[in-house]
């Protein structure tokens, strides 16, 4: 009876052990915007064999189509990536029948106590951070998107556009900026305070309008990141949003020379973030892209130059699926074609959220 017993117990063990997913302490979510697998591939060529997308196990694709259109903008697209749901282009967290749908960001804040916020190299009021805090029918409503932002308790708020915090660049004539101050953030208005910069609330609005592109910025998203890492870190975990928010706009504008610093900026940061998580052990890493921009294709190129010949389609965005890239804990669910959508309810239900 006892053999019978301990041999039940090994033949349940492995049972138990497969159909539990692993759970993630912590999520770090990284968005390339516009980022479609052509600028992927542009990047891979130039970084050759030390390239930060080669290190990922795993790897999938993201159908990024909105609500209502076959190609999304940054809205709609922010939207699905963040809150699992396909809004309409130019809406924000907001769907058809005028619902706010929760990030998982807002609902790991909120029911779980993890600590939660963002790094983008766009202004924080951008279509992508907007989507983890805001609720607007019109992407472009910045005094009230950053009168939600002042006021939605994310730990850390790392990007640019002081202008739109202060009374005199809005039509309300409020002042978010006083807002974050009365309720305790410590706000940053210089790169080189971010290497020293302790929290537990902070928020860096680190240009006046949009950051420069790359490399003219420096190292400014990489600090931004080891900031949030450093304050961040703790017991119940958390979750960090990083963007490499001007893909996107080289891509609008088709210019080569601009997506590659672009790209190299972002790689810095993909290979920084990997080796937190591999040394951490606990951390689950995502990347993909809201959409794809400017129809890239690579016709040409020298692989031992490292070099692409770019060609545009387009000066707007594509709808052609992008990739996802996964790494630690949990990394397996995000292979395979899927909906933008089913990315962030994946993560939900990865950090315990329901989905
Ligand atoms: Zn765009």
């Amino acid at each position: 009876m006892k053999s019978l017993r301990i041999l039940l117990l090994f033949a349940v063990i492995p049972w138990v052990a497969t159909a539990q997913p692993s759970q993630p302490k912590n999520v770090i979510f990284i968005v390339g915007d516009g980022m479609g697998t052509a600028q992927v591939y542009s990047s891979v060529v130039a970084q050759g064999e030390g390239s930060a997308f080669l290190r990922f196990p795993v790897t999938g694709f993201s159908r990024t189509y909105s609500y209502n259109k076959y190609t999304t903008d940054s809205g709609a697209g922010g939207t699905a990536l963040m809150t699992g749901h396909k809004v309409e282009n130019k809406h924000i967290a907001f769907g058809p029948n005028r619902e706010w749908y929760p990030s998982f960001l807002t609902k790991a804040k909120c029911k779980q106590g993890r600590k939660v916020g963002f790094v983008v190299t766009s202004s924080v009021l951008d279509a992508t951070p907007a989507a983890t805090y805001a609720h607007v029918s019109y992407r472009k409503q910045f005094d009230s998107i950053s009168m939600q932002m002042a006021q939605c308790g994310f730990d850390v708020m790392i990007g640019g556009d002081l202008n739109h915090f202060l009374p005199a660049n809005r039509e309300d004539g409020l002042t978010p900026i006083v807002t974050m101050q009365e309720a305790g953030y410590q706000m940053i208005y210089d790169v080189k305070e971010l290497d020293t910069a302790r929290g537990p609330l902070l928020c860096g609005l680190l240009s006046e309008d949009n950051p420069a592109p790359a490399p003219q910025r420096g190292d400014m998203l990489l600090r931004g990141v080891k900031c949030a890492l450093r304050n961040m870190e703790n017991e119940k975990g958390f979750v960090l949003m990083i963007e490499g928010s001007q893909i996107d706009w080289a891509c609008h504008d088709n210019d080569t020379v601009r997506l590659a610093a672009e790209m190299s900026d972002f790689e810095t940061v993909l290979h920084y973030v990997l080796d937190y998580a591999r040394r951490d052990g606990n951390t689950l890493v995502v990347v993909t892209a809201d959409h794809e921009t400017g129809g890239l294709t690579l016709l040409k190129g020298d692989i031992s130059k490292r070099s692409n010949q770019y060609h545009f389609a387009t000066g707007n965005h594509s709808g052609v699926m992008v990739p996802v890239f996964a790494y630690g804990p949990g990394a397996e669910q995000f292979s395979g074609i899927q909906q933008n959508t089913a990315i962030a309810r994946k993560i939900m239900k990865l950090l315990g959220l329901g989905d």
